[in-house]
């Protein structure tokens, strides 16, 4: 973590400065904003932390709860989640907090006695290599707590508006009339207009936000339905700490420790629902869910001693027909988005919708940020929907076939590992890496990818060890990236470094045209270089003055921009191999929401300034 250089700082370095509408930030929700998230669930949460970097915009979050969520529904987190986590600086303490999934065991019918399970077979998760993060479980109400922490010590100091709930809105050319109404608080009963350039529903599956703009959810709530239960137990089940998916000639259940050492998620099969049931499934007792999973669990016995939270629910399989307010015919640049399960609602079980929804809030906030700010121009806002709706629909079919995989009866499985192979098979899509984006005005070509074949375009940076010249520390140089809105550019080093130098001074002056001359030159781009050699070889000296940049009001050198490739003590691995690098050198470009949207030969200055064209604008 770097502080100290807008001066000493002897508090938590974690409080960032309040600065611009952080400064005094009106308690009251205001009559005029720039960015109104609607809901505060984890899409509109990591919004209003992303920006909460962006302090010369006004951004408010209305919610209709009175206070902080106490029992959230979701508790698997992916390991891209945790990355992201990660980029907003708590990713150690979500970790140390939560249930960590190193395997998932199988259970079926014991050959010999069908009506007792057996274990089939265990997958080790960490096997994969997938990422250096973890798969952990952790309750929503806990990642929302963490991402409130996160925008209220951003420089624009946001909080949620509890309380207050959104009842409508209408566009037009300039911005949004938002109604709402006070239902708590000290305004309690009072109905106000508040008008905002931009409109984001983060406000769950049954949206008042897309019902506003005329969108409609699109698919189908299948005939299958489960009950879902947290439950603190005493029993014999041998793997009661372990997740397992368990297949049983009594049913089915996906059984989740969670954190803490005790407490367990447990999703019970309560099988095929009636055409004219009417949705009544919705109304079994906790007790029949108790029942039937003792049922499951034979001959093993369950004895619950105390129901935390419990619901029923028909599996529904839908996709909004559009994320944002601009019609197919449409023209313009969108003023309304939807995010999270406005957008799209699916099966719990792949553990994916609080993930996803996440990654909706990280992909608009930074674009709605830069935007706000004059550093992007405003069809930069289209990418959104055009990045994220895809993304929903393989979410949608992925689920669809997961969830009836986990539904099937024995005797519609031949071999008992075909689920353990299809969780293997398809782990890198729920951990959250399979996400590509394509090509557009913020994802370059394939053209040169051969060049950094470890780091596909339009995916998320992989990151790798390195060593840091100036300390001689192992880091990983992907976390050095946080949520705060800047672009990355990693440059690889040629062997001498001089294709290098040369790059650097060829750029400097394309990337001080798009950063602000009263702001620190490493505002917009953190441009790190990454060399061949060991540590201890590396002249820092002899680094050029772009990794080496003069920031904050004291014109302090930044010394963590540079770092070495090859195996030093504490690293075992070289970036260049580890992630095909060339050793001619090869320029990365990183989004702020840390995907991959270049790669480029050192010698290609012009094209990557055609990028940045295209992609940002000038600084005025
Ligand atoms: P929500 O979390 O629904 O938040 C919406 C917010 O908007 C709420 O706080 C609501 O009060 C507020 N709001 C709504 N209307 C208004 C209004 N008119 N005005 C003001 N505020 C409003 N996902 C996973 O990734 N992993 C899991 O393990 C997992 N398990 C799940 C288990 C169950 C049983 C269920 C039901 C879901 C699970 N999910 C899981 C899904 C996950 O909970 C959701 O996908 C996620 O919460 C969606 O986030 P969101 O921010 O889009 O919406």
């Amino acid at each position: 973590m770097q502080f100290h250089h807008h001066g000493y700082v002897s508090g938590d370095p974690r409080v960032q400065p309040a600065a611009g509408t952080g400064i005094d930030r009106p308690r009251d929700l205001p009559d005029e904003v720039d960015v109104l998230i609607v809901g505060s669930g984890p899409a509109g949460m990591l919004l209003a932390a992303q920006l909460s970097q962006y302090p010369t915009v006004t951004t408010r979050i209305i919610e209709r709860r009175e206070g902080r969520l106490v029992l959230g529904q979701a508790d698997g987190i992916q390991p891209r989640s945790v990355e992201t986590f990660q980029a907003f600086g708590f990713a150690e303490r979500i970790v140390a907090e939560a249930y960590n999934i190193a395997y998932m065991n199988f259970w079926g019918p014991d050959p010999e006695h069908p009506g007792n399970i057996i274990r089939t077979s265990r997958t080790d998760d960490y096997a994969l290599k997938i990422s250096e993060f973890p798969h952990l479980i952790v309750n929503q109400a806990r990642v929302l707590d963490y991402f409130a922490e996160a925008a209220a010590n951003g420089p624009a100091r946001i909080a949620p508006d509890y309380g207050v709930e959104f009842t409508g809105l209408e566009v037009d050319a300039d911005g949004v009339d938002v109604h709402v109404r006070h239902i708590a608080g000290a305004r309690q009963g009072a109905v106000r207009t508040v008008r905002a350039k931009y409109v984001v529903g983060c406000d769950g599956a049954r949206s008042g936000v897309r019902d506003a703009i005329g969108r409609t959810h699109v698919g189908d709530v299948s005939a299958h339905a489960w009950g879902v239960m947290d439950v603190v137990v005493n029993t014999d089940f041998p793997d009661w700490r372990t997740k397992c998916a368990i297949n049983s000639t009594a049913g089915n259940i996906l059984h989740i420790p969670r954190e803490g050492g005790y407490l367990s998620r447990i999703y019970v099969d309560l099988g095929e629902v009636a055409p004219d049931d009417d949705h009544r499934v919705r109304q079994t007792p906790i007790d029949e869910i108790i029942r039937r999973a003792g049922e499951i669990l034979h001959p093993y016995t369950l004895d619950v001693k105390e129901v935390a939270w419990h619901s029923v629910y028909e599996v529904g399989h839908r996709v909004t027909d559009g994320f944002d307010d601009v019609t197919p015919e449409g023209e313009g640049s969108p003023r309304v988005f939807l995010t999270g399960d406005a957008c799209h609602t699916h099966s719990a079980k792949a553990g994916q919708g609080m993930n996803v929804s996440m990654q909706d809030g990280f992909n608009l906030g930074w674009k709605l940020g830069s935007v706000l700010t004059g550093r992007a121009p405003e069809t930069l806002l289209a990418t959104y929907a055009a990045e994220r709706r895809p993304v929903a629909q393989e979410l949608i079919d992925f689920d669809r076939e997961w969830s009836s995989l986990m539904a099937r009866k024995p005797g519609e499985i031949s071999d008992p590992q075909e689920l353990a192979t299809y969780y293997l098979a398809t782990a890198e899509f729920p951990s959250g890496f399979m996400t590509q984006y394509g090509p557009s005005q913020i994802v370059g070509g394939v053209r040169h990818q051969a060049l950094a074949d470890g780091f596909p375009v339009g995916k998320r940076f992989k990151s790798s060890p390195v060593v840091r010249v100036s300390d001689g520390n192992a880091v990983h140089l992907g976390h050095h990236a946080k949520a705060d809105g800047r672009w990355r550019v990693y440059a690889f080093a040629d062997a001498a470094g001089v294709e290098l130098a040369a790059w650097a001074q060829l750029i400097a002056p394309t990337l001080q045209r798009f950063t602000p001359s009263d702001g620190d030159a490493d505002a917009v781009f953190d441009v790190k270089a990454v060399y061949q050699q060991r540590f201890e070889d590396v002249d820092i000296s002899g680094v050029p003055d772009l990794f080496l940049p003069r920031t904050g009001p004291l014109g302090l050198i930044d010394w963590e921009k540079v770092f070495a490739a090859a195996p030093s003590t504490w690293t075992a691995t070289d970036i260049f191999e580890e992630r095909g690098i060339s050793r001619d050198g090869v320029v990365v470009v990183v989004r702020p929401d840390q995907y991959v949207a270049a790669v480029l030969p050192l010698a290609a200055t012009a094209e990557l300034a055609t990028f940045f064209e295209g992609a940002l604008l000038p600084a005025v």
